[in-house]
């Protein structure tokens, strides 16, 4: 080879290594532009909303939550281009991982202590179930669909969340040997309440679910058990979420 080819060669490597490497990085910067927009949507979107949710800002713990956990890690490689648009996008096995703003006021709708510890029903991607982690001690959280919840539980320990546990089954029945819940989140709609679950929630507890016909638009239900045991629910909005399903063999 010539010197001339020599060099040529060297060059071509050189383009090639920094074409990677700043393939990677320019995702990596326009991921977080988006994401700091994102941000800012979501904060607008909660002003819109303000007339429901009966205040214009949300908890800055639950903000920080949405700042802090990278969506895109969350969706399909092939959906990554849309990771920070504020909408819900498909995740596998006819599942959607949840629009972020509406993460976000469900996270706040639960009221959420310091040391919180929280049942989610329906993992899918795991993105609620980090944000829950970002802010709560402990969080349970239970997926129907084995390939998905296995997905999230591995994902959820790669990126360091080790205060969240993952089950797979059937949330109907909740997880009893941890209960009661200060706080559980369903995210997935439902027709009634599972007595499970209202079994399992702390006096002074909330819990957040989306209660109507599947496949149609539901109510998105506050229920707060009181002191004396009786049940106080409130409707915010109404929402679309993929519906509960049942194990065959455990549903009645
Ligand atoms: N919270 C998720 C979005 C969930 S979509 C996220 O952040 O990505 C609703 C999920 O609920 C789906 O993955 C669905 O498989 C699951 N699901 C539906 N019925 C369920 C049940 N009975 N028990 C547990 N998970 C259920």
């Amino acid at each position: 080879m010539t010197d001339n080819k020599i060099l040529q060669a060297v060059l071509l490597v050189a383009i090639m290594t920094s074409a990677t490497c700043t393939g990677n990085a320019d995702d990596e910067a326009r991921y977080a532009t988006e994401h700091a927009q994102l941000v800012r949507v979501i904060e607008a979107r909660v002003r819109d909303a303000s007339y429901f949710l009966g205040k214009s800002e949300l908890d800055p713990r639950v903000m920080a939550a949405m700042a802090q956990v990278r969506r895109h890690e969350f969706v399909p490689e092939y959906m990554r281009w849309a990771a920070y648009e504020n909408r819900p996008l498909p995740i596998g096995e006819g599942q959607t991982i949840s629009q972020p703003s509406l993460v976000a006021m469900m996270t706040d709708l639960l009221n959420l202590s310091a040391d919180c510890r929280v049942l989610e029903i329906g993992t899918g991607s795991g993105y609620q179930a980090a944000i829950l982690a970002e802010i709560c001690d402990s969080v349970y959280s239970i997926e129907i669909v084995e390939p998905l919840g296995l997905r999230a539980a591995a994902l959820l320990e790669r990126l360091g969340y080790d205060n969240v546990e993952v089950r797979i089954g059937d949330g109907f029945a909740g997880w009893p040997e941890q209960a009661p819940f200060e706080a559980i989140i369903v995210t997935a709609a439902a027709e009634e309440p599972p007595p499970p679950l209202v079994e399992q929630l702390a006096v002074g507890g909330r819990m957040i679910i989306p209660l109507g016909p599947a496949g149609r638009t539901q109510d998105l239900y506050v229920i707060k058990k009181t002191a004396d045991g009786s049940m106080i629910e409130e409707t915010i909005f109404p929402v679309r979420f993929v519906p509960f399903t049942r194990d065959e063999d455990q549903a009645d």
